[in-house]
């Protein structure tokens, strides 16, 4: 089995992690199962999901598949009857469902480059629908889940890590609902944090900078592959001058779940961006 970069030991513990079927969350299943966790992989996609699950139990590590949706909160009660049978309470739980929707996102950055392109959409075009899904998802998607599995950590030790974002400290352009509900999970972070600090739960967070997911390939890069104005504006924008690489991500979550290094630490979120948040472009 590879080793993580940071020896925590998650001997016996129980780690859900939902969204674990995507790129990023999926990684993280892999370095809680190294760390001797195990993995309750929920997904809406059941396949990816399982197909997380698999790649874990081949390496040797403990892991179980479920699917879930993480705005459906009886769904969520029944997967968590599910996963106290097969492996236990949870002490571990990352709320790492997520993501935007082309529905919330303007064609453009400025008003005045959208006014007289025909068909191009505005901030005045934003669908209702999308902005609530995306609130939903990315907001609730972490209250809910936190609700159902949290109460298994009352006491325990446990640990809450959710997920934000660069877009949560200065809005990206385009995309409001998205950066506006990643605000949201700093806000909730330190609110459950004070919330759970005499109940023995930390809860903190990661804002990943710019790393090329399933998402936000196509902001990204054009069909050809080539690099789109976005990119060139992130990397001028990133004093290290290139995107993340996922596993850059791996040791901000195993020292945070950490209760021996880092037990006096809750409510914090940690950028992980290349110095993109702390650079003001001049
Ligand atoms: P991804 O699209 O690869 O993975 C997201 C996963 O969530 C998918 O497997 C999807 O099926 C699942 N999902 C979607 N809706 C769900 C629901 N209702 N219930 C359960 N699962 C659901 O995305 P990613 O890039 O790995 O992002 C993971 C997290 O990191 C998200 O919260 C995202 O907002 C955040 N993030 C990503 C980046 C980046 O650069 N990729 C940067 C900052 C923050």
């Amino acid at each position: 089995m590879m080793k993580n970069v940071l020896n925590t030991d998650l001997t016996g513990k129980v780690c859900v992690v939902t969204g674990a079927g995507g790129a990023i969350c999926g990684m993280f299943a892999k370095t809680l199962a190294r760390a001797g966790g195990k993995v309750a992989v929920l997904d809406l996609n059941e396949q990816a999901a399982q197909q997380v699950a698999d790649e874990i139990n081949a390496e040797g590590g403990i892991a179980k598949a479920y699917k879930a949706n993480v705005l459906e909160k009886e769904n969520l009660e029944a997967v968590h009857q599910q996963v106290l049978a097969d492996l236990g309470p949870c002490d571990v739980l990352i709320n790492g469902a997520g993501g935007n929707n082309p529905r919330a996102t303007t064609d453009n950055e400025f008003h005045f480059e959208a006014k007289d392109i025909e068909g191009c959409k505005t901030f005045f075009d934003l669908d209702k629908s999308g902005v609530e899904f995306v609130f939903a998802l990315n907001w609730l998607g972490t209250l809910l889940p936190t609700q159902v599995f949290a109460v298994d950590m009352i006491d325990r030790d446990g640990n809450i890590l959710n997920i934000a974002s660069m877009n949560a400290y200065t809005p990206l352009t385009k995309i409001p609902a998205y950066s506006g509900a990643k605000a949201a999970i700093v806000n909730f972070t330190e609110w459950l944090a004070t919330y759970f600090a005499k109940s023995g739960i930390r809860v903190n967070a990661i804002a990943p900078g710019f790393f090329v997911g399933n998402q936000n390939r196509r902001l990204l890069f054009n069909e050809d592959g080539t690099p789109t104005a976005r990119t060139a504006k992130i990397l001028a924008g990133t004093p290290m001058g290139r995107f993340g690489e996922l596993n850059e991500l791996e040791g901000a979550v195993l020292f945070l779940l950490n209760n021996a290094a880092a037990g006096f630490i809750t409510g914090v979120c940690i950028p992980i961006d290349g110095g993109y948040a702390a650079y003001s472009g001049v």
